[in-house]
């Protein structure tokens, strides 16, 4: 059940779909805790899309964790364009997004992202497997390690894990949750996309865990929180500043 204190992650993985069969669209659960709707008597006028387009928008301009990705896949050589790089469709089930390799295009799906913090997470998510599969030759497609290692950072990273880690440490002061939940997260995001068994998945991630928990790049820490990601942020741009006089 979620929320309850021993099952913290929400949402199962079950329902969720490949947005296409044999493209590497990587999906991960919709988190319920933050399913409130976008305020607005106009935007309630809007179509699914040009709500996703609007939301978008405003992730890829205010969002401090989506800026500093985006400064990072510029400065890796792969800038973003919105028009070229993102996508705002339907989607199958309750899939919230993906990142189709073969084409570096991130999609959103507009019938299943009703508000901006699922939308921020849902970028950030998928922008650093966009982030991964630019500085490294990701082999998305048999390599189940790299998979994982990439899911791993993206639940690390992304902040997916982050509401419900402030929640518990207040309640129950669990140092470990964090990791727990990075982990239980990257399983059910491989079991989303791959059709091999749980015990498989599992043994991935554990074999990847330490290295791929502890590669924090670009942040240079996990951003806890929006204010860490604009600190982080701060710290790549002096970074970026250092390299470029040097
Ligand atoms: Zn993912």
């Amino acid at each position: 059940m979620a929320g309850a204190p021993d099952e913290p992650v929400p949402g199962p993985a079950a329902g969720e779909q490949l947005l296409q069969q044999h493209v590497p669209r990587q999906v991960f659960p919709e988190p319920l805790a933050q399913a409130k709707p976008q305020q607005g008597f106009l935007f309630s006028f809007l179509t699914h899309n040009q709500k996703c387009q609007l939301m978008l928008l405003k992730t890829l301009e205010t969002n401090p964790y989506v800026k500093l990705l985006l400064d990072a896949m510029k400065h890796s050589g792969c800038a973003i364009n919105k028009d070229r790089h993102f996508s705002c469709e339907d989607c199958n089930g309750n899939v919230s997004g993906g990142f189709d390799a073969s084409t570096s295009q991130i999609v959103l799906c507009q019938n299943n992202i009703h508000n901006q913090a699922h939308m921020n997470r849902v970028v950030t998510h998928e922008l650093i497997h966009a982030f991964d599969h630019c500085r490294a030759h990701v082999d998305w497609f048999t390599n189940v390690r790299h998979l994982a290692c990439s899911e791993v950072r993206a639940a690390n990273l992304s902040g997916d894990c982050s509401l419900v880690n402030e929640i518990f440490r207040l309640r129950f002061g669990l140092k470990q949750h964090h990791q727990t939940c990075v982990r239980d997260r990257a399983i059910l995001s491989i079991l989303a996309v791959r059709n091999i068994s749980k015990e498989v998945a599992q043994k991935a991630v554990d074999e990847v865990f330490e290295s791929c928990f502890n590669d924090h790049e670009p942040f240079g820490r996990i951003p806890h929180s929006k204010t860490y990601a604009k600190y982080a942020h701060r710290d790549f741009q002096n970074r970026d500043r250092y390299y470029s006089n040097i």
